[in-house]
């Protein structure tokens, strides 16, 4: 998904490392071209200027223009600060599920890919992390989205909550909780609905909810294709509710990125996975290293 943003990158360093000597021009030079493939990217404005000011500083000094491979230098500091701005200092700790059961709380918009995150993220848990897994649907206003949640549970062995009509958000989420203390869960995940626009009617149903679960997690699901919106939208719910992590998906589509590269400068929450197709493996954990590489090739 950075395909455009890697190849122009690979343009601008390939003349670098190919020009031998370099001048603080040069690396100024090549620095603006950084910053339009990033804007191009849809990377956004201040942590593009950010991100092109702090490689320039570290970039123009004698110590990188003097030596003997300038521009492999140059490439480095961009993969370093790369990582910086996609984890922040930090790579993100583990997700916060120890003590059992412990609430695992998915909001985001309709559309958003959180039904699918939820179960695909519940099979990894059970998984790689032995975890036993409850999930529920809080969709009281589209029985079809409590469903699907079934449907994927059955498919990929995970119990969810027998859905009883009639119920609200927050009888649904009390309900959880007390099935997931009664049969010995580890965590239960609590699938809110998703509404194609952020309200106040979400916003209190969302808060209702957390404060009956008290979520040692709150994941925001958000489409990564949809760029600086995304990142409106995680500031948005952040306010309001309060998230732990993102969760990006449709990242195997052909996105440009942005999503991924401001996420953590504007918001301050850490990318917890990404999404990279429908089916219920196409989860990868956020791993800032890994895609530094991508975008550098
Ligand atoms: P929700 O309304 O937010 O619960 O969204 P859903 O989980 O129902 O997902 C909406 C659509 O997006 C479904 O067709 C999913 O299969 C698809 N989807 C979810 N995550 C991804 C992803 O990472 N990549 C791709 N290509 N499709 C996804």
């Amino acid at each position: 998904m950075f395909e455009n943003l890697s190849d122009r990158l690979g343009g601008v360093f390939d003349r670098l490392t190919k020009q031998g000597a370099l001048s603080e021009d040069d690396v100024t030079a090549a620095m603006r071209e950084v910053r339009i493939a990033l804007l191009e990217a849809d990377v956004s404005l201040p942590v593009a200027r950010n991100f092109v000011k702090a490689v320039t500083s570290k970039a123009t000094g004698a110590s990188v223009t003097k030596s003997v491979t300038p521009g492999q230098q140059v490439v480095k500091i961009v993969h370093d600060e790369l990582i910086k701005v996609l984890q922040g200092e930090d790579a993100p700790e583990a997700l916060r599920i120890d003590n059992p059961p412990a609430p695992i709380l998915m909001v985001g918009l309709q559309g958003s890919g959180k039904t699918t995150t939820t179960a695909k993220l519940a099979k990894r848990l059970t998984e790689r992390e032995k975890k036993r897994v409850l999930m529920a649907s809080l969709d009281t206003n589209r029985p079809a989205a409590m469903e699907q949640l079934a449907i994927l549970g059955q498919q990929i062995g995970v119990d969810t909550l027998p859905i009883v009509p009639g119920e609200n958000a927050v009888q649904i989420a009390k309900r959880a909780k007390q099935q997931a203390s009664l049969g010995g869960y580890d965590v239960y995940m609590l699938d809110t609905a998703g509404r194609l626009h952020i309200d106040q009617v979400l916003m209190d149903e969302v808060q209702a909810v957390r404060d009956v679960a008290n979520p040692r997690e709150t994941l925001l699901v958000v489409d990564g294709l949809t760029g600086q919106d995304a990142v409106n939208v995680a500031t948005e719910f952040d306010g309001k509710v309060g998230v732990t992590g993102v969760v990006l998906t449709r990242m195997d589509g052909d996105g440009r990125g942005g999503a991924a590269l401001s996420m953590r400068a504007v918001t301050g929450k850490p990318i917890r996975f990404v999404g990279l197709g429908e089916k219920m493996d196409a989860l990868e954990g956020f791993d800032a290293q890994r895609i530094a590489g991508r975008i550098l090739g």
